[in-house]
């Protein structure tokens, strides 16, 4: 252990022996440091904010442009009728590592459909945008093509989905 120390103390003492007087005064290096600060500072304070000038958006007035490949949040596909595609199967809530897929099945009258979803929530919130809900639904009623970015809320509540939120959001390359 004390060997270990003095072997530190001799590298501090090796690595001070090579600055100059001027390093050693630090004041330059302070001063560039803080012209790095200001720059950015009053470039995020001066700059065209609408022409992404700065590296800071006001969100959630403001917000950026997304890439052509980002599919968004959910939404359940729906039939002519405007029903939803879901049969109720739970294959989505079972296989989302997040949990955060709530079901309660219903039976329908329609024999090639025998069930439909009672209830049907997603917290967006707890959601990791993983997209295995959307692989794993073996009817294409779920999907996360709506381009939405889950926005900025005051509660929690706002973050949960339910049936009739799902369905009325709309894909962004076109609506079924
Ligand atoms: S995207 Fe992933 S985490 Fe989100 S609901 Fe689907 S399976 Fe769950
Ligand atoms: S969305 Fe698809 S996988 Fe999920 S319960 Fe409905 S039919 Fe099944």
């Amino acid at each position: 252990m004390a060997e270990s120390k003095k072997e530190i103390k001799t590298y501090i003492s090796d690595a001070s022996d090579d600055m100059t007087w001027h390093e050693r005064l630090y004041v330059p290096a302070l001063a560039k440091g803080f012209g790095v600060f200001a720059k950015h500072f009053f470039r995020n304070l001066l700059g065209d904010k609408e022409e992404g000038d700065t590296g800071t958006i006001q969100y959630p007035e403001q917000k950026i442009a997304y890439s052509e490949r980002w599919r968004g949040a959910h939404r359940l596909t729906k039939r002519p009728d405007g029903s939803t595609k879901c049969v109720a199967c739970m294959m989505c809530s079972t296989a989302c590592p997040a949990q955060c897929i709530h079901i309660i099945a219903k039976e329908v009258d329609d024999p090639n459909v025998e069930k439909a979803p009672e209830v049907f929530v997603i917290d967006e919130l707890r959601c990791i945008f993983c997209g295995m809900c959307v692989e794993a639904c073996p009817k294409d009623a779920i999907r996360m093509d709506t381009g939405i970015h889950v926005p900025a809320m005051y509660s929690r509540e706002e973050a949960v989905w339910d049936l009739d939120k799902l369905i009325s959001n709309k894909g962004v390359r076109g609506n079924v």
